[in-house]
């Protein structure tokens, strides 16, 4: 158990390194485009942004995430994992964000393209 914890405090502080450098970012010229899920460091699916709707992602041993993406934002809104703490993290909307499940092993990150800074074409 000393192992594992030690293992699990590694992953969170390298999570919380790259979401610190992740945020800067933010601030540059890259378009939120899609969500990529993550299982066990293999990227097994891929939604876009502008597609409304709710998934389950399910990883080998019949245990599941429900994610929703809503008005281009992520959110894991179900689990059936021990802690719940990614049911309970926000929703993400920024490039390089990222929802985390450590008990899943499961990453949903936000990736997007750069694009041209064209803040006054945004339309609905
Ligand atoms: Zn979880």
């Amino acid at each position: 158990m000393k192992i594992m914890d030690k293992v699990l405090i590694f992953v969170i502080l390298s999570c919380s390194i790259l979401l610190g450098f992740s945020f800067w970012h933010i601030h540059t010229n890259i378009a939120p485009e899609y969500v990529q899920v993550f299982v066990q460091g293999k990227l097994v699916q891929q939604f876009s942004l502008d597609q409304n709707g709710e998934w389950d992602i399910e990883t080998e041993s019949a245990q599941y995430n429900h994610l929703m993406i809503i008005q281009k934002s992520a959110k894991i809104t179900k689990a059936n994992c021990s802690n719940q703490n990614c049911v309970h993290q926000k929703a993400i909307y920024y490039v390089g964000e990222t929802l985390v499940c450590l008990p899943h092993q499961i990453l949903i990150k936000i990736t997007g393209s750069k694009k041209a800074s064209t803040p006054d074409s945004i339309s609905n």
